[in-house]
């Protein structure tokens, strides 16, 4: 079987599955989603595209756009944003506070919202216009300038999000924040509010596969080096206390969102995008997981 019977195969067996998975109910407007949505776009460095179910609806990407400021923030400051973030899994839920008190307001790494939000604190010090410079940077890098905020869903959020609010203001009392902290978590509430299909999603993410260039018009987003820590990073903390789980079980460096996607990159292969809303306990999508599982065992397409 070539790759796109392997994801037919498995799309379609992953669909009948009973999804044990809850919405999101935190973020009122996350949960205002059809539970039935599931869609797969895979996207590779030798431009084959190929994509299933509702991989042309947009959806709340969430955190997965952590891993989008954290390379615009690497591409500004170099080595730099690590004196303010680390590079260690945490083993904590994604929004946990318990390890800033002993870390001194260091994030163990990015892609954890206390992570995320010291990012966004790096970028409004850093972009002239925060929330329109990051967009253009996403649009660059997606070529394709159909991408944008979902206002509903920041609003939404900006509404309820006191535990970040609180993550923020923490980080602050140990100086690891300098702007006003409404003024980064305005930012943070606006990132993750992203809305994209599996197909942009995928080709977004391309370039994390091919080396930090866009694989369109080979710009260079991030070095090589670069590129490999980034991916490095997905693999050991790109979801939270199961990351562990996702490398046994995927292979691939890979990165969720409480809106139900997961990317995962095949370093010089592919980027491949899965969408289905219903969450695990760990806040990472069911179908996404086991539709990834069972494509890298069939496919035998995984880094290990
Ligand atoms: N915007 C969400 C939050 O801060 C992102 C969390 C996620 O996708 N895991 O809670």
């Amino acid at each position: 079987m070539n790759f796109k019977e392997i994801i037919e195969h498995v799309y379609h067996k992953v669909k009948n599955v009973e999804d044990t998975g809850k919405l999101p109910t935190y973020i009122p407007q996350l949960a205002n989603v059809d539970t039935e949505n599931f869609g797969v776009y895979i996207s590779t460095t030798d431009q084959v595209n190929f994509g299933i179910g509702n991989c042309y609806d947009k959806f709340s990407i969430q955190s997965i756009a952590k891993v989008l400021s954290l390379s615009l923030a690497y591409q500004l400051l170099g080595e730099k944003v690590w004196e303010r973030v680390g590079v260690e899994p945490s083993g904590t839920p994604f929004n946990s506070l318990v390890q800033l008190e002993t870390d001194n307001g260091i994030p163990r790494n990015p892609f954890i919202n206390a992570g995320a939000i010291v990012i966004s604190d790096i970028l409004v010090s850093s972009l002239k216009n925060p929330k329109e410079d990051f967009l253009t940077f996403v649009r660059s890098i997606c070529n394709n300038s159909d991408l944008n905020y979902s206002s509903r869903i920041a609003a939404s959020e900006k509404e309820i999000g006191f535990r970040n609010v609180a993550l923020c203001n923490f980080i602050k009392s140990f100086g690891n924040i300098k702007n006003d902290p409404s003024e980064v978590l305005e930012f943070y509430f606006d990132l993750c509010s992203i809305e994209m299909n599996c197909k942009e999603l995928s080709e977004t993410f391309l370039f994390l596969a091919n080396n930090g260039q866009n694989v369109i018009d080979n710009t260079t987003i991030l070095s090589s080096s670069q590129t490999k820590r980034i991916n490095a990073l997905m693999l050991t903390c790109g979801f939270y206390d199961e990351s562990g789980d996702f490398a046994f079980k995927v292979g691939l460096p890979g990165k969720s969102g409480v809106g139900g996607g997961i990317i995962a990159i095949h370093p010089n292969h592919y980027a491949i995008a899965v969408w289905s809303p219903k969450l695990n306990q760990k806040g990472n999508s069911y179908k996404g997981m086991r539709f990834l599982e069972e494509f890298t065992t069939k496919s035998e397409l995984s880094i290990f």
